[in-house]
Parts: structure tokens; sequence; C-alpha cells
């Protein structure tokens, strides 16, 4: 029911950034007072057991929920941001995309080896740039990662989940 309420409120615009690209458009969920509180209560839900420490948010649809979350859950908020963002030293991951490739940081003194993580980003597509994230974030050594993602986009060219290794714990919350 309350998947039901995120999948009718977000908008979908054909041929963005270009043509042939149906972009999942979150903008919608984020400005409805209902669907933001079910993100977060369901989340809230997931993980309030899980010892999170920090939310690793990535640029910038993930920072939104990731801020509201982390309130919720007493934990503290990192930045995973395109390079030259970030003011203090930092640590870098680079990824492969469909053309060329794109990089990530995050503050070098943002994680430590008490820190169990939640990675959350908007949508889950090839799971490249989560990959990047993730691998970014075990260079830290924390106790445990989990990913999150609002939306996981699912078809029979697309399987994001299988970039990462069995085992690795992430959670969606609607399936599209
Ligand atoms: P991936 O690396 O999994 O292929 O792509 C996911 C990244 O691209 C995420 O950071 C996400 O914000 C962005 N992205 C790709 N396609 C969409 C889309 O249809 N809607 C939204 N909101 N983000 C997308």
């Amino acid at each position: 029911m309350n998947n039901e309420t995120l999948l009718k409120n977000l908008r979908s615009i054909p041929d963005f950034p270009q043509k042939g690209i149906m972009f999942r458009d979150v903008t919608t969920l984020f400005k409805d007072p209902e669907c933001l509180n079910i993100m977060v209560d369901e989340l809230y839900e997931m993980y309030k057991d899980k010892g999170i420490t920090k939310i690793v948010g990535i640029e910038s649809r993930g920072f939104v929920i990731s801020s509201a979350l982390a309130i919720r859950l007493g934990a503290g908020v990192i930045l995973c941001r395109k390079p030259g963002k970030l003011p203090a030293e930092t640590v870098q991951e680079s990824y492969t995309k469909e053309y060329g490739t794109d990089t990530i940081e995050i503050h070098k003194d943002s994680i430590n080896e008490n820190d169990v993580i939640l990675l959350h980003d908007d949508l889950l597509a090839t799971g490249g740039t989560m990959k990047a994230a993730y691998n970014l974030v075990n260079k830290f050594n924390p106790k445990k990662i989990y990913v999150n993602f609002l939306i996981e986009l699912v078809n029979e060219n697309l399987n994001g989940r299988s970039i990462f290794d069995e085992g690795t714990d992430i959670q969606t919350l609607i399936q599209v």
C-alpha cells in the first residue's frame, strides 16, 4: 500500500537527459509530505536495529533522504561528491560508465573502523555509481556497509544488483 503510493507519485520523463531514456524523477516523491514520511518511516524500520553510525549520501539526490533518515537513526551524514566540491583532503574512486569514466570522493577524515555505514542513493540502474561508492567506503575498513536505494530499475537488460559481491546487504523501497 505504501509502496503503491510511492509508485503512483513517481514521475517518469521520457527522453531525459537524452533520447531513449525514461528518467524516473524522484523530486515528485521529495516534494510530497506523505511520500517523504513513507520513505523515511520504511527506511527507519529497515535500519533501526543495525547500529548505523553514518549515512553516506550520493550526490545529489541521495542527500535528501540521507539527512532525514540520519536524524531519525541518530547517525551522521557524509557527502559523497563529484571531484572538486569538497574542501578538505579527500579519498577518491573512479569507475567506468557507458561513455568514459567518472570519479567520486569523500573527505579523508569522514569514516573510521568503528563505523557502521549505510550507503544511500535515489536509484539503482547499472549499479556502477554505488559500486564505486562501496569500494570507496570499503577503503576505510568500517565494521559493516549496508546499501540502500529508493528505486531499483529492473528489466531484462538491467540487473544492477549483480555487480555487487554476493552477500552484500542491498535494500530498495520500490522496483520499477
Ligand atoms: P547507475 O550508476 O546505477 O547506472 O546509475 C545510478 C545513478 O545515476 C544514481 O546516482 C542516480 O541518481 C542516477 N540515475 C540514473 N538514472 C536515473 C533515473 O532514471 N532517475 C534518477 N532519479 N536518477 C537516475
